[in-house]
């Protein structure tokens, strides 16, 4: 990109944090709540590529000073449930919600959202907590990190999948190319898949995630929970669901349910999808998230909520509630307000 056309558009990602802008929002949009997703914090230590504390810090310090409300993820969507509390919703409001729950949430994440006493509701995994699984795609980025190989194939159902990599960049490239192959995948085909992956890169994948993969156990979600943090379910081993059989579906969205509601005083009442793409959920899914006793789903469908769900996106609204994805500035935020 040139200087000038990079000027230029630093310029106007700047100017979307402006104090003029923001009062512009508020003019011609007044009850928007954007319910923003992340995942994984930067760590000194760690082998994943995570949120800057330092944008996130400056992120949450734009909205105090442009007094956006920082609200918990409960309160952000029974505002805008007209059967809940009628009209309640009012100004601009963001609701933060982390996913997975890796360890650096509590050592990273939590210390920043305190300092600005911003509330933020994450969702666990618990085969994943409990040691009886680690997440597939840590597996792929473990695959690729250990193998002395530097290229492979990946035999799918209906095409070959072929990869190299020399550095860091083309490992990304490579892993995130097999990740999004793999997501095509039935969910048996998917183990599979990984199996594969594992015996091509002549690696032996561990059975329990190593540390720097690792989730926070129930007792430190329950001490976080004491401190006002607050958890809800996001699948019992994070399958994409809409990929599993009837029954396996289902099952992991109710035994999660229960064990949230098992380990936890006072859970979120809702639903979180994993992976949370329109294909990676549907009817079926809402079903098993009502019979399970939640009124609630957040997907990753990007939107925000806004007056009158059910009158612009029907009553199912509630199952499939939009999240917009991080980004490391206010202006991502305020931008998605429009
Ligand atoms: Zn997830």
């Amino acid at each position: 990109m040139s200087d000038l056309r990079e000027g230029v558009r630093r310029v106007f990602v700047e100017s979307l944090s402006s104090a003029w802008f923001v009062e512009l929002l508020r003019a011609i949009r007044r009850n928007r709540c954007a319910i923003v997703v992340m995942h994984r914090f930067a760590t000194d230590h760690g082998v994943h590529i995570g949120h800057d504390p330092v944008a996130f810090r400056q992120l949450l310090s734009s909205l105090r000073k442009h007094r956006v409300s920082l609200v918990d993820v409960e309160t952000a969507v029974r505002q805008y449930d007209d059967n809940e509390s009628p009209g309640s919703a009012n100004g601009l409001s963001v609701a933060f919600t982390i996913d997975d729950g890796y360890d650096d949430l509590l050592n990273v994440g939590e210390p920043i959202f305190a300092e600005f006493d911003c509330p933020f509701s994450a969702f666990v995994v618990p085969d994943v907590i409990e040691g009886k699984t680690w997440f597939w795609w840590d597996q792929v980025d473990w695959i690729l990190r250990h193998s002395d190989r530097r290229a492979g194939t990946l035999a799918l159902s209906e095409r070959e999948l072929r990869f190299a990599w020399s550095d860091e960049a083309s490992r990304l490239a490579a892993r995130t190319d097999i990740e999004q192959s793999l997501k095509q995948l039935s969910h048996n085909h998917l183990l599979s898949a990984l199996d594969q992956l594992a015996q091509g890169a002549g690696v032996t994948l561990p059975v329990r995630a190593p540390a720097e993969y690792r989730v926070l156990d129930w007792n430190a979600l329950r001490s976080a929970e004491a401190r006002g943090v607050r958890f809800g379910a996001h699948s019992r081993s994070h399958p994409i669901l809409s990929r599993c059989t009837d029954e396996h579906s289902h099952t992991e969205i109710m035994s999660s349910v229960v064990a949230v509601r098992s380990q936890f005083q006072n859970p979120v009442p809702m639903f979180c999808y994993p992976n949370g793409c329109d294909a990676d959920f549907g009817t079926r899914e809402y079903a098993s998230v009502t019979s399970a006793g939640l009124r609630y789903a957040l997907s990753t469908a990007p939107g925000v909520l806004q007056p009158k769900m059910a009158d612009r996106f029907g009553n199912d609204w509630r199952m499939r509630i939009p999240r917009i994805s991080y980004g490391e500035s206010a202006g991502h935020i305020y931008r998605s307000f429009l």
